[in-house]
């Protein structure tokens, strides 16, 4: 590794010209500085290897430069490497005819952009532009982006700027079955429940109710009578793995069209086979979005976005020119396309709802041994592990010191995991989908490993 820059060296850049929030969110106390990665693998510039959990948030789908999809990378970059769709070439119709394929009727029409941010953007406008209406809602804890338009879609503090954000955008309380008031322990679709006592009667959510309690709440008080649109991951990425009761995003589409608003799935994080049962992660809700937003896993790591619509809706929207440089250029189309073509050989989410359940049973556990554990939660490769003082008494997060040193741990021991959750407070698991059972039981043994260490030196 001699090539690379000193770790001295890039740590001074990182002071001298660096985004100085970037200091602040190394993640780590001692960073990771990674050299190179491969599959599951990450490998630091002193060539120690880390089994990588957390994959660039879920960025990474079908593992870091995996061989087919560089590969389609190179045999493109030495072909063409151009703007956008004002001429008509190959990748970008090899493309979008697979990746429409992957979607139900009527989803068929796609935008493509460089992020997901870009996407969200996107789709508010559409949404806006389609139904002559202007205030959207979202669920609180979310994340949607970090531009101007949909830091106002983004339902954290930790992400808001004091500018003239989120201008119509409105937010409902997050139907949380955990941490929430209402529990609903029978409620979400995970192969396994909530520790939490639950008081509905068994098959009956009477927590959902309640939740769609407070969106009609947010009906009558802070929105005019007709809506832009509803936002929703299908489970929160960013905001901790949170899934909600089982008919709250059906129940919630339903009231959201009666206003004449249009349902916005966000599978930036929850698509392409991530929550192992389907391929989108709407379809496990039994609900169909007007508009679907994606990126991140979509090329493995290289930058791409995409929203997708009915035609209808790219009708209203078409009034205008839409243009985007380098959204769809022919190097990120092909890279996704062999994305595509890798999950079907791979079995992405064949391994994604195996390891998955393999996982969240083995996680479920080490739960049952720490009362730091609150709850364990997710599905597929879309995992939360949220933390809290004790269990027994209280459900208040662990505090951030906390989080850390069990995080710092179980990276020195060599997996890299993600934090996430309007606190902080939830370890965040969510690898390229190519993990084997040898992965998933080092993982176990790592993280129940630094759990035991914190017990000693703190209980
Ligand atoms: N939506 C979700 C659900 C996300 O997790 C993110 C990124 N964390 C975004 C949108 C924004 O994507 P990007 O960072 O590519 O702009």
């Amino acid at each position: 590794h001699k090539h690379d820059m000193s770790k001295e060296h890039m740590m001074e850049i990182r002071r001298q010209n660096c985004n100085p929030m970037i200091m602040k969110v190394t993640y780590y106390k001692k960073p990771v500085f990674i050299h190179q990665g491969h599959m599951q693998w990450l490998w630091d510039v002193d060539g120690r290897r880390y089994l990588d959990l957390f994959a660039g948030v879920a960025t990474v789908s079908v593992g870091h430069c995996h061989p087919k999809v560089t590969a389609a990378a190179e045999k493109q970059l030495r072909k063409l490497w151009h703007t956008t769709n004002i001429y008509v070439y190959s990748p970008l119709h090899e493309y979008v005819d697979k990746l429409a394929a992957t979607l139900p009727e009527p989803l068929k029409v796609i935008y493509l952009t460089n992020s997901g941010s870009e996407a969200n953007d996107l789709a508010m406008l559409m949404a806006r532009l389609h139904t002559g209406n202007f205030d959207i809602i979202t669920l609180r804890g979310s994340y949607h982006g970090g531009s101007p338009q949909t830091m106002g879609l983004t339902s954290n503090s930790a992400y808001k700027y004091p500018i003239a954000i989120g201008l119509g955008c409105h937010n409902t309380m997050c139907p949380d079955v955990f941490a929430g008031p209402w529990g609903g322990s029978h409620c979400r679709d995970s192969p396994i429940q909530t520790i939490r006592n639950c008081s509905c009667p068994q098959g009956l959510c009477m927590a959902n109710d309640k939740y769609i309690g407070q969106l009609k709440e947010v009906f009558a008080t802070s929105v005019p009578s007709r809506i832009a649109a509803f936002f929703g991951e299908p489970i929160m990425g960013v905001g901790g793995a949170v899934q909600y009761p089982k008919n709250f995003l059906k129940d919630t589409y339903k009231l959201v069209r009666e206003r004449g608003g249009v349902c916005i799935a966000d599978e930036v994080q929850t698509g392409f086979g991530r929550t192992g049962s389907h391929f989108w992660g709407f379809q496990g809700h039994d609900i169909m979005p007007d508009i679907v937003t994606m990126a991140k896993g979509i090329a493995n790591g290289f930058p791409m976005g995409a929203v997708v619509t009915t035609h209808e809706i790219a009708a209203s929207f078409g009034r205008g020119v839409h243009f985007n440089t380098f959204g769809g250029n022919p190097v990120a189309c092909a890279i996704a396309s062999s994305v595509l073509d890798t999950m079907k050989e791979d079995g992405t989410q064949q391994i994604s709802h195996e390891m998955g359940t393999y996982l969240l049973m083995g996680l479920s556990k080490i739960r049952d041994k720490y009362e730091i554990i609150g709850d364990v939660r997710g599905k597929g490769l879309q995992i939360g592990v949220e933390m809290v003082k004790d269990k027994v008494s209280n459900r208040e997060p662990l505090p951030p010191a906390a989080m850390s040193e069990i995080f710092e741990d179980t990276k020195d021991m060599g997996v890299l995991i993600g934090k996430g959750g309007v606190y902080g407070q939830t370890f965040r698991i969510k690898p390229p989908m190519c993990i084997t059972k040898d992965d998933a039981d080092f993982f176990l043994a790592v993280f129940n490993q630094a759990l035991n260490n914190y017990m000693e030196a703190h209980h």
